[in-house]
């Protein structure tokens, strides 16, 4: 069976950034499903293994438009310590959950000011171009409830 949309695609992968830093690996652990065509994984990789079949075998370079798109500066400003929660610690690093225009989104804690702190909305992996080593160890055909929730089931995938 071949990656196309509607194939579950199950992978090793290690995930290292331009100095070859490694910034995310399921390598020695359970593989890692998702359900093609479904934007379940960033359009760059996607695309590379439409087709791939078990064995396949690749490294892949993703740029940031075709990954978590370019880091926008606009996203990155000063919240002032009231809106935070009284209890919460603030600290760089700090991821803090927020609603967004489109949706619940993360922000981190990039500096802690006088009054507040910095905090930036971009992914953390905006802006950055991303080298996948990438295995298939698997490609099957989607149920009809994956199909319908958009998203895989079960080993390396959704339990609910
Ligand atoms: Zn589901």
């Amino acid at each position: 069976m071949k990656a196309a949309r509607g194939m579950v695609v199950s992978m090793h992968y290690t995930l290292t950034d331009d100095s070859s830093d490694v910034l995310d690996s399921n390598r020695g652990g359970e593989p890692f499903s998702y359900l093609h065509g479904h934007n379940n994984i960033i359009p760059g990789l996607e695309k590379a293994l439409e087709g791939a079949q078990t064995g396949f075998k690749s490294k892949v370079t993703v740029a940031p438009r075709d990954g978590y798109g370019e880091t926008n500066a606009d996203a990155v400003f000063e919240a002032p310590r009231e809106h935070f929660p009284p209890d919460m610690k603030l600290e760089v690093g700090a991821r803090v959950h927020a609603d967004g225009p489109n949706g619940p989104i993360t922000l981190t804690v990039v500096k802690l000011t006088d009054t507040g702190a910095v905090l930036d909305a971009n992914h953390p992996l905006a802006g950055k171009t991303l080298h996948f080593d990438v295995e298939i160890t698997g490609v099957r055909a989607a149920t009809a409830e994956e199909l319908a929730h958009g998203h895989v089931h079960g080993e390396g995938g959704h339990h609910h």
